[in-house]
């Protein structure tokens, strides 16, 4: 499956403009939603600051930089659970896999959260609200760590994007809708991503 031909697969189980969430449209809904967005800013503030400690990991593990942030007591007693055999290099790919897409993700959620402060009327296209090449170099950023968590486990991106439209036509067998979304069956998901695919 070409990433196209993903996009397209998984942004038909997306909410269909005819039904627009409700904060888009409805003045009352918006106005509740407020301090629930104010809330998502203070926690995408934490998700950065913490990527952004996930980053300093990451390039003290695989760039050689010097880890310049304190270590706690807890720190040494709790690393004693840690393997004591050196890494083999499906190990630390997988690590450096999943700690580099969170700091990407990190990344996405500073613009996110310099997006929502005073621009949600502004009736212009997202591409003129946030630095378009700034975004795309982030989703890039995202998925180069994303082959790097694939190949470490065995599988493919293909394989991936595959099951993952299995699980949605198995969660949305009609398109998006809310009540699907809140009450999935998850045995019936589970088994649709191990699925194996025919031909
Ligand atoms: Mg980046």
């Amino acid at each position: 499956m070409d990433l196209n031909n993903y996009s397209a697969l998984a942004n038909a189980t997306n909410l269909p403009d005819s039904q627009q969430f409700k904060f888009c449209t409805d003045p009352v809904a918006y106005e509740t939603a407020r301090p629930v967005m104010s809330f998502l800013r203070r926690t995408l503030a934490k998700v950065a600051f913490n990527a952004s400690l996930v980053d300093q990991v990451k390039r003290h593990l695989f760039y050689q930089e010097k880890f310049r942030l304190a270590l706690t007591p807890e720190d040494f007693r709790t690393s004693s659970i840690l393997p004591a055999v050196a890494m083999r290099r499906d190990r630390t790919d997988f690590l450096h896999g999943v700690i580099g897409a969170i700091t990407e993700a990190g990344e996405l959620a500073e613009i996110l959260d310099s997006f929502l402060v005073g621009t949600h009327a502004d009736d212009k296209p997202m591409s003129e609200l946030v630095n378009k090449t700034h975004v795309m170099e982030e989703v890039g950023d995202v998925m180069w760590y994303l082959p790097l968590i694939a190949k470490s486990c065995g599988f493919s991106l293909n394989e991936a994007a595959a099951a993952n439209i299995r699980k949605l036509r198995a969660r949305y067998p009609d398109g998006f809708n809310e009540l699907a979304a809140q009450f999935r069956d998850l045995a019936v998901e589970l088994e649709k991503l191990d699925e194996q695919p025919k031909g």
